[in-house]
């Protein structure tokens, strides 16, 4: 079976958040069970310099991009089983930031064809064509509809990964002439025009073969309206090729044995470096040094959806408690302000830290013992699986991925992995940490319990790839 892996970013060359983690490890991990993989994506800026100096050219060709003649390197680089192919167009993608240009779409339709008319150049002319949210979610519909004189092509399956529906990619009708050369038959009779816009995501929901989520409850979730960004309808028109595959983890950088960026080294057997972590954790921040105040510990993106409005009504609150708050994160500058007023106000209890930074996040998800992710909505959500994985227990809302990795502790036979609340209201959200608190503070053999079982799972990309085998199987 050959597969191309079609992505907009992709871990380790650059990625902003899991659909890079997903580019970096399914391939990855496809490549071990023996399918010949390779993963394209654009070269962007952004690329570690130790990456740019290993890559080699291929070739290089002109993409027509409506009117535009565009140039196209292609670039190359092997890392274990997988082959990585970079389209190298210095215009589009020698930019400070991987999105949020006034031309994006520009941008993806230049890189959409140059994947396509890449395909044969290289030789790589695949079985199934896996793609990625909307950057790359109009490849299905232009290989039917515009490359589909191409003999060599029209074999070619494809399969559509909806990582976060919310990012749909909407233009302007004229970018079917503008940007792909074609007419706007297909807009015109409604197929591919949402709300008055070419809908890239609509476009490769109706024409791929296959569509998936990166969890099970969100493929359910996103059929509702409340979930389904506009498009629900069209995906329960289409729920028949639609299933939902849970993401895994990177079980070796995401392993509290081996972690580099922790001083103190342990494991489910023996839980003392997570101690030494937590003081370290707490010096680092400022905090008492206590063992036995319980941590809540942040590590995430500061937005609506990732439910901080609640964490900010809450706080103080929360902070009448024997505990202690720490947050890492950076977004919204109106949750930045919040949390950092807040932080200002509790300087023993509550530490605010508005940053990206991989080492501090690790010690976070090591030394801290309640994992606080409340997220509105969450496609899939990796933060809560790398918290269990450090004996950290999870309090999320039920929804989405956390609904379907998380095991909510069940009171009556103390199982579960962390704590659940499925109300999305503050004081609910409260009740749920509280609960938590209870358990660390006062039933000491329920929380070692569920810190087990929560360092017992297997979180591991495995089992998620064999179910996409089976489904690449499916279509073939
Ligand atoms: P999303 O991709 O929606 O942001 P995920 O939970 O899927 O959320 O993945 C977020 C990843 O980014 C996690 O690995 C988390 O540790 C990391 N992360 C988020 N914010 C920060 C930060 N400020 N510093 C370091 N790592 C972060």
């Amino acid at each position: 079976m050959k597969i191309l892996f079609a992505a907009s970013e992709c871990a380790p060359f650059f990625k902003t958040g899991g659909l890079g983690d997903v580019a970096g490890a399914l391939p990855k991990t496809l490549a071990k069970e023996g399918v010949e993989v390779a993963v394209v994506m654009p070269y962007f800026k952004k690329m570690n310099e130790a990456y740019k100096e290993k890559v080699e050219d291929v070739l290089n060709f002109e993409v027509k991009v409506g009117w535009r003649s565009q140039y196209c390197g292609i670039k190359t680089l092997k890392l274990g089983d997988v082959r990585y192919y970079f389209i190298d167009n210095l215009y589009y993608f020698n930019r400070d930031q991987l999105y949020g240009y006034y031309d994006d779409g520009e941008r993806f339709a230049f890189f959409q064809q140059a994947i396509i008319e890449m395909m044969e150049r290289v030789d790589f002319i695949p079985d199934i064509l896996h793609v990625n949210d909307y950057h790359t979610a109009m490849i299905p519909f232009l290989l039917r509809e515009k490359y589909h004189w191409i003999e060599a092509y029209r074999p070619i399956k494809t399969v559509l990964t909806i990582h976060n529906l919310e990012f749909q990619g909407k233009f302007n009708r004229s970018v079917l002439s503008d940007l792909f050369g074609m007419s706007a038959e297909r807009y015109d009779d409604g197929t591919i025009e949402f709300e008055n816009c070419v809908n890239f995501m609509k476009a490769g929901i109706l024409y791929a073969n296959k569509i998936t989520t990166v969890s099970p409850s969100y493929a359910q979730e996103i059929q509702t309206r409340e979930f389904g960004c506009g498009l629900d309808v069209i995906l329960r028109m289409e729920n028949s090729k639609l299933s939902g595959i849970v993401n895994g983890i990177d079980m070796e950088v995401n392993n509290p044995a081996t972690d580099s960026h922790l001083p103190h080294h342990y494991s489910k057997e023996d839980l003392s470096g997570k101690a030494e972590n937590k003081r370290l954790l707490q010096e680092k921040m400022h905090l008492p040094q206590r063992e036995d105040v319980p941590v809540i510990g942040v590590v995430s993106r500061l937005t609506y959806q990732k439910g901080f409005h609640l964490v900010v009504e809450e706080l103080e609150n929360l902070l009448q408690f024997d505990v202690q708050f720490v947050l890492l994160g950076t977004g919204d500058p109106r949750f930045e302000a919040a949390f950092s007023q807040i932080g200002a106000r509790y300087p023993e209890k509550c530490a605010i830290n508005i940053d990206f930074n991989l080492g501090l996040a690790q010690l976070i998800y090591a030394g801290s013992d309640i994992f606080l992710m409340p997220s509105a909505f969450e496609p899939c959500g990796l933060s809560q699986m790398v918290a269990m994985r450090y004996g950290t227990l999870p309090v999320v809302h039920e929804i989405g991925g956390l609904k379907d990795t998380v095991v909510p502790y069940n009171p009556i036979t103390n199982e579960g992995t962390g704590f659940g609340f499925n109300d999305f209201r503050p004081f609910i959200m409260m009740q749920t940490l509280l609960q938590a608190v209870d358990l660390y503070a006062n039933h000491r053999q329920y929380w070692d319990q569920l810190v087990q079982n929560a360092m017992s799972r297997d979180f591991s990309w495995r089992q998620s790839c064999m179910v996409y085998l089976q489904l690449y199987n499916s279509i073939l």
